[in-house]
């Protein structure tokens, strides 16, 4: 009987920059820049905010509310470990920011743009990695019927 080898999951490399929001992540806290200066809220993290170019902010939990920017469904794996098919999306957050991430907790065809979403969280399978990703809000449009 052959074993099937799997190759595990890619993992972020947090950054200096990065690391508080990928410390964020692994307690399930969507954290974000937010300018001391202006308010506006950043992300990816950087030194400058790109309104005011001030260097002060605090990292500051976001609501986890977003809506779908974009998306695009991929069937072929770029990395053998991911199994396809598999969404990959923009997603629009309330404070502001888009950030790629995956919408999960329904089928790829029933997403559309502007859908609403809520902020999840999921374990990286076998590793201690939790990553945001988005499911349909509770007032997302019920899914299509299949013909
Ligand atoms: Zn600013």
């Amino acid at each position: 009987m052959m074993t099937e080898f799997k190759l595990p999951k890619p993992l972020p490399t947090p950054t200096e920059d990065s690391k508080p929001f990928w410390d964020g992540c692994q307690r399930q806290e969507l954290l974000l820049q937010k300018c001391d200066d202006c308010g506006t809220w950043r992300f990816p993290p950087g030194i400058l905010c790109p309104r005011c170019m001030s260097t002060n902010s605090k990292w500051t939990k976001a609501s986890g509310k977003a809506k779908v920017f974009s998306w695009q469904v991929t069937h072929q794996a770029f990395y053998p470990a991911w199994d396809t098919p598999y969404n990959v999306a923009i997603v629009e957050l309330e404070e502001g920011p888009r950030m790629h991430s995956n919408i999960v907790g329904c089928k790829n065809e029933d997403i559309y743009i502007d859908m609403p979403l809520e902020l999840t969280f999921e374990k990286v399978e076998e590793q201690e990695w939790y990553l945001p990703k988005f499911k349909p809000a509770s007032n997302a449009n019920a899914p299509r019927k299949s013909k």
